[in-house]
This record gives structure tokens, C-alpha cells and sequence, in this order.
């Protein structure tokens, strides 16, 4: 017989298994405060926004007032002036006790800002930054409808040089709150571009500028993140409206949106995990099998599947604050950028795609896990909402970096070096090239070699 308890009376996982050490008092009050906003006002929001494809800007809101929104900016621009592990541990909290959805637009968000930050001027600190705890809220659009989850490389974008600014076309196939954002981080190919995709640029505009198609966005999970495409139409961009110098993009990466991505998204996925837990914890030892009279918690084979999710959870979270923490150090906690051309964070990169390696990892795994503890009842929507956690861990693995790229790069890394990773596509394989001419006829040989004596009579274009 099904004995469900209503959710206030359930607990979910004992906090002595919170990683409380990673904090100042300071942040664990925050912490506290976070939460109490994610059940009074977000959590609230989440089965209906899954229901309906809302976008959360309620939830969002709801971070404003005390400052979460601009977590960390310092706190004379009206931030928070929190540190990378603070971040982490932000992400995870709206994921477990708010609304996963909510959590996925706050990093996209917290990377339009940090992307700011970076190279912030008197008129982007007025402008937005400033305005964030207002409830202002950004987002991040990179992805590219021609090269797939290769983020970093925007073939079907560009810029061009005008009388006081650029005209600037973006064509993303995803971005977070798209339409329902107030400023848009974006990044193409460079005015001087001459054919090296290395050569990048970032801008930022406001929500009149850019054409978003809401109406089409429908998805497995993550449904309120509203991730549908962009287009800023060759529109001009002001000269201020260009975040840090013509060819800043492949350093913005390194520095901003990629350590703010994958620190922020390793925190949702933890959360969400985090979550399931806590959903399998307060199901189980309420639910009883009159028959046998255990309760379901009482099985061997739950307590062993519910000590290895929060075994695999808790080395995920403390992996990725560690990694937070190192980021800390060479930013004064968050609050110092290199000069342009440096690397702080972008020096742990290869640090940085482990821990959203092994959080979207796990979460997948975990909420498999508890859903088969949970049995029929958490297959079924309500009352556990359990189901909504698991589509939402999915996308995980999904997002660029995809799990795929990031373990290719890292053992490619550790195999080849850093430069074998080649984002550009501009290193020649000579191995692999020597070995296919190998392969040739005198004739085939003689045949290739006056096509590529004609390709480079045609300034080495082979149209
Ligand atoms: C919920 C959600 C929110 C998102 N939000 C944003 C956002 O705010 N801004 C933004 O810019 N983007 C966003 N994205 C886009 C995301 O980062 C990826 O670009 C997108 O998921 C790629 O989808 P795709 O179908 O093009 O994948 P593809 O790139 O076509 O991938 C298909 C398969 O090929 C594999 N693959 C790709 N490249 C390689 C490789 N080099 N080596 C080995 N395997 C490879 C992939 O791992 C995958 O298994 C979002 C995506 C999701 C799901």
C-alpha cells in the first residue's frame, strides 16, 4: 500500500553531508537565504513553467533583491562580491531546491555578466552591470547553427566596420532566453576577418535588437530555459557595444565563458542530482509494503543505490568547488581579471572540462538511480516530480562541450598536448596525410600535384 507524505513533512538528504568547510559563515548564511527563496517563490514556479514551456523570469527576479543576480560583481556596482565556489554552490542550490530551468538561465546569465566584467567599461558598468540588481537579466549566444555544439567557431556569423561601431550578423542555433533576455553576449567572426576562425570578436546587445523564436522551442528537458535560436540581422552596434578589442573572443572564451560555463553548469547538474536524492530519500522511508512491513527504504538493494548516488554526487561537488577554488586564487576570489592577452582561469581549463565532464556524468546516472527507487510512483509526474529531474539531467551530457568533445580533449591533452586540440581546424595531420600519399600511383601523385599547383595559382582557394 502507497503511503506518499506531503512534501513539507519530508526532509530529503541530512545536511552532514553538505561540504559546509568550502564556506565563510558569510556565504552559508546566503546559502541559507537562497534556499528560502527557491522554496518560497521558485520551486513553486517549476512543474508549471516544465508544464507550459515558461520562461522563469519570476524566478529570476526573485534572485534580484538580494543581489544574486550580480553575485560576483563588487558590491559598489550592487553585487554580491562572492568568489567562483560561492558561484558553484548558487547553481546547485536553485537546481536542488528551485527549479532546474531557473538554475541553466542564471549561468547563461552569470556568463553575460562575468563576460562584462571581463572588459568593463564606464558605459557597460552604467549601462548593465550596474542595472543587474534590478533584475536585469543576460544571456549568453554562441552556438552555431553550421558547426553544431563547436561553440567557439561561428561560421555563419560576421562583422563589418561602420561609422561609429559595426554592423554585426549572429546567427545562433541556441541561446538561453532567447527573447526573454534584456542584453545578449554574442560573438562572431572579427571586422579584419580574413579567413582565420580564430580571429573573434564579442558584442553585446539589447533585447529590440535580435529576432527569437520562443514559439518553436519545445524540448525534452530544461523546458522553461527557452534555448531557441537568435538573429541579430547585420543590425549596428555601437563602438561601445564591443566587449573588449576586435580579436578578444578566443581570450573571452578562456577567461569567461567557458569557466563560467562549465563551473555554473557542473553546479546545476549537481543540484539536479542533489534533487533526486533528496526525492528518493523522503519517498522512500515513508513509503510501506503492509506485506512484508518494510518500508522501501528498509531493502538493502535502495540503501546501497542511495549511498552510491550521494558517494558519486558528493566527490562531483567537492571536485568542482576545489577546482572553483583554485579559480579563486588567482582572481582574488572572482574579483581581479588578467590584463588583455593573460590567462588566470583559462589556465585550468583542462581542469575546468573534468568537472562538467563527470557532473553531467553522474547526473545522469543518479537520476536513473532514483527513479528505480522510487519505483511506478516516480515514473508518474506528481506527486514527486521526480520525472521532471531526470529529463532535466539529460541535457547534461548534451551541451557544448559535450561530454564527447570534453573527453577527447582531455585525452587528447594528456596524450598529444595542448596544441593537438586544434579548436580551428588549422593544424595539418602530416602523420595522416603522408600515410594516405603513400597510397598513390606515380600518376595519382602527378594528378594531385598539379591541382594543388593550380589551387595555389588561386591563392589557395579550391573553388
Ligand atoms: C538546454 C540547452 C541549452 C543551451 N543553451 C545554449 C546557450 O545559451 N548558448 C549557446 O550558445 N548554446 C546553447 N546550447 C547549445 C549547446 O551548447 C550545443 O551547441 C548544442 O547542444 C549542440 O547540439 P547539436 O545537435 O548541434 O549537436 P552536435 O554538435 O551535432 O553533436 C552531435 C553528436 O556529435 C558529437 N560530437 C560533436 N563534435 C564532436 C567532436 N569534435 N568529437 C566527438 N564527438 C563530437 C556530440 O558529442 C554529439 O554526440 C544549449 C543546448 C541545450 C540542450
Amino acid at each position: 500500500m502507497a503511503t506518499v507524505a506531503p512534501e513539507s513533512a519530508m526532509a530529503g538528504l541530512d545536511p552532514m553531508f553538505q561540504p559546509d568547510w568550502f564556506f565563510t559563515d558569510e556565504q552559508l548564511r546566503l546559502l541559507e537565504r537562497l534556499k528560502e527563496i527557491c522554496e518560497e517563490t521558485i520551486r513553486p514556479l517549476a512543474a508549471e513553467n516544465d508544464r507550459t514551456l515558461t520562461f522563469p523570469r519570476k524566478s529570476l527576479e526573485a534572485l534580484a533583491p538580494d543581489g544574486f543576480l550580480g553575485l560576483m560583481l563588487p558590491k559598489e556596482w550592487g553585487g554580491l562580491g562572492q568568489n567562483h565556489v560561492m558561484y558553484a554552490a548558487v547553481t546547485e542550490t536553485i537546481a536542488r531546491h528551485g527549479d532546474a530551468s531557473c538554475a541553466m538561465c542564471y549561468v547563461m546569465h552569470i556568463g553575460a555578466v562575468e563576460a562584462l566584467k571581463l572588459r568593463a567599461t564606464d558605459y557597460t558598468i552604467e549601462k548593465y552591470l550596474k542595472k543587474v540588481k534590478e533584475g536585469l537579466i543576460g544571456t549568453l549566444s554562441y552556438s552555431d547553427p553550421e558547426t553544431g555544439s563547436h561553440f567557439w567557431y561561428p561560421i555563419a556569423s560576421g562583422a563589418r566596420k561602420v561609422d561609429g561601431g559595426y554592423e554585426v550578423l549572429k546567427k545562433a542555433s541556441w541561446t538561453t532566453s532567447a527573447g526573454f533576455a534584456d542584453f545578449y553576449v554574442l560573438q562572431t567572426t572579427s571586422p579584419d576577418y580574413n579567413g582565420d576562425y580564430s580571429n573573434l570578436s564579442v558584442f553585446v546587445v539589447d533585447k529590440d535588437e535580435i529576432e527569437a523564436k520562443p514559439q518553436e522551442w519545445d524540448a525534452m528537458g530544461l523546458r522553461g530555459n527557452q534555448s531557441g535560436t537568435l538573429l541579430l540581422d547585420w543590425k549596428f552596434v555601437p563602438e561601445d557595444q564591443l566587449v573588449g578589442p576586435i580579436g578578444d573572443g578566443a581570450n573571452s572564451n578562456d577567461e569567461a565563458v567557458d569557466p563560467y560555463f562549465l563551473i555554473g553548469s557542473s553546479g546545476c547538474w549537481n543540484g539536479i542530482s542533489l534533487g533526486a536524492i533528496d526525492i528518493a530519500i523522503r519517498h522512500t522511508t515513508v513509503k510501506k509494503h503492509k506485506d512484508v512491513g518494510m518500508r522501501v527504504c528498509d531493502y538493502p538493494t535502495i540503501q546501497d543505490a542511495v549511498g552510491e548516488a550521494i558517494m558519486d554526487t558528493n566527490a562531483s561537488r567537492t571536485f568542482v568547488f576545489s577546482v572553483a577554488s583554485a579559480l579563486d586564487k588567482v582572481t582574488d576570489g572572482a574579483q581581479t581579471n588578467p590584463a588583455i592577452g593573460d590567462l588566470a582561469r583559462g589556465n585550468y581549463l583542462h581542469w575546468l572540462w573534468q568537472i562538467k565532464f563527470n557532473a553531467a556524468k553522474n547526473v545522469a546516472y543518479v537520476v536513473d538511480k532514483m527513479l528505480h527507487c522510487c519505483g511506478g510512483t516516480g515514473f508518474k509526474k506528481e506527486p514527486l516530480q521526480l520525472e521532471r529531474y531526470l529529463r532535466d539531467g539529460k541535457a547534461g551530457w548534451v551541451m557544448g562541450p559535450t561530454n564527447e568533445v570534453l573527453r577527447q580533449f582531455v585525452g587528447k591533452t594528456a596524450l598529444l598536448g595542448m596544441e593537438s586540440l586544434d579548436y580551428w581546424n588549422v593544424s595539418i595531420n602530416e602523420r595522416a596525410l603522408n600515410n594516405e600519399l603513400k597510397k598513390f600511383s606515380a600518376d595519382q601523385k602527378r594528378e594531385l600535384a598539379e591541382r594543388l599547383i593550380a589551387e595555389a595559382g588561386n591563392n589557395g582557394s579550391s573553388a
